[in-house]
């Protein structure tokens, strides 16, 4: 049996993770966090999502959770889940992160810390997206130089970071298949007199609208065909349960860094 707990529980991901890991048999919930100043702080996490009462406390730190060497989930903020990283490595205990956003340097904080604990990290943890990686792969070196590649994501309203880490994971699978430089080739939306479009490129481009769950089409477009790759999420629960999975998986790893695609073994 796997402890888990949940940090940002009282948000859309939190929520819909609290109720993945009491669903799924091999894993226990052993507590979940809220932000210091969060008024739940005293509940219980099976009450806060309408399961009922489960013997998991809902606190303002991880610290209440140290002698039990849970697995910790975190699909936060990026200033948050650094800090709960850190607790994980003090700790010795692994730490599965959902949160996007990251820039460069920030990653390597991630990487670092996989030195010293297991750390499965993905932008997206949906078993659906991950094999859309590996068609993407597939249909990029294919197509080759021959088509036009453009990266539609929607998210709903109050989604922070713009693209997705989806989107710009799914640009990267396709830059890397073609051996360019996804830095050098990517353009993020368009405006004005931009002049005709380089076969290289790869555009992107962000939808942000009501309360879409998450949407990823990836083009392939030539002159009298179109290929359209597309996933569409329509419950944060598909992302839970895959983390909930990871966090389990992570459990029997060693230390380092770890993607969705080695948790299903792709
Ligand atoms: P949200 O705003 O609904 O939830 C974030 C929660 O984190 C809030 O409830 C906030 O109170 C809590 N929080 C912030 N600081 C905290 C702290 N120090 N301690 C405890 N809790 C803290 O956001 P969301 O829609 O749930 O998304 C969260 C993140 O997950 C985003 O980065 C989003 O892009 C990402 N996400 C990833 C995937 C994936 O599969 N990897 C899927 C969906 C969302």
């Amino acid at each position: 049996m796997t402890g888990i707990v949940i940090v940002g529980a009282s948000g859309r991901m939190g929520r819909a993770l609290v109720e993945a890991v009491i669903e799924t048999e091999g894993a226990t919930l052993v507590g979940a966090t809220v932000r210091p100043e969060s008024t739940l702080s005293g509940t219980d996490a099976g009450e806060l999502v309408g399961k009922g009462r489960m013997n998991a406390r809902v606190v303002n730190s991880l610290d209440a959770f140290a002698d039990r060497q849970p697995v910790v989930i975190d699909f936060t903020t990026i200033e948050a889940t650094l800090q709960h990283l850190a607790w994980c490595v003090s700790n010795a205990v692994p730490c599965v992160i959902g949160t996007t956003g990251f820039s460069a340097q920030q990653e390597a904080v991630i990487q670092a810390a996989s030195e010293a604990i297991p750390v499965v990290y993905a932008p997206n943890f949906s078993v659906g997206v991950n094999v859309v990686f590996d068609l993407l792969d597939r249909a990029a070196r294919v197509f080759g130089d021959s088509v036009d590649i453009e990266v539609l994501e929607a998210h709903h309203r109050h989604k922070v970071d713009a693209p997705s880490g989806t989107a710009l994971a799914m640009g990267r699978v396709v830059a890397d298949a073609l051996d360019r430089d996804l830095e050098k080739v990517a353009v993020y939306g368009r405006e004005g007199q931009t002049g005709a479009r380089p076969r290289e490129q790869i555009g992107f481009v962000t939808v942000r609208a009501g309360d879409v769950v998450g949407e990823h089409t990836v083009l392939f477009a030539a002159d009298g065909e179109r290929v359209e790759i597309t996933h569409k999420a329509s419950s944060r629960r598909t992302f839970a349960n895959g983390a909930v999975r990871a966090a389990i998986w992570a459990s029997q790893q060693n230390a380092g860094l770890y993607s969705m695609r080695d948790v299903l073994g792709l």
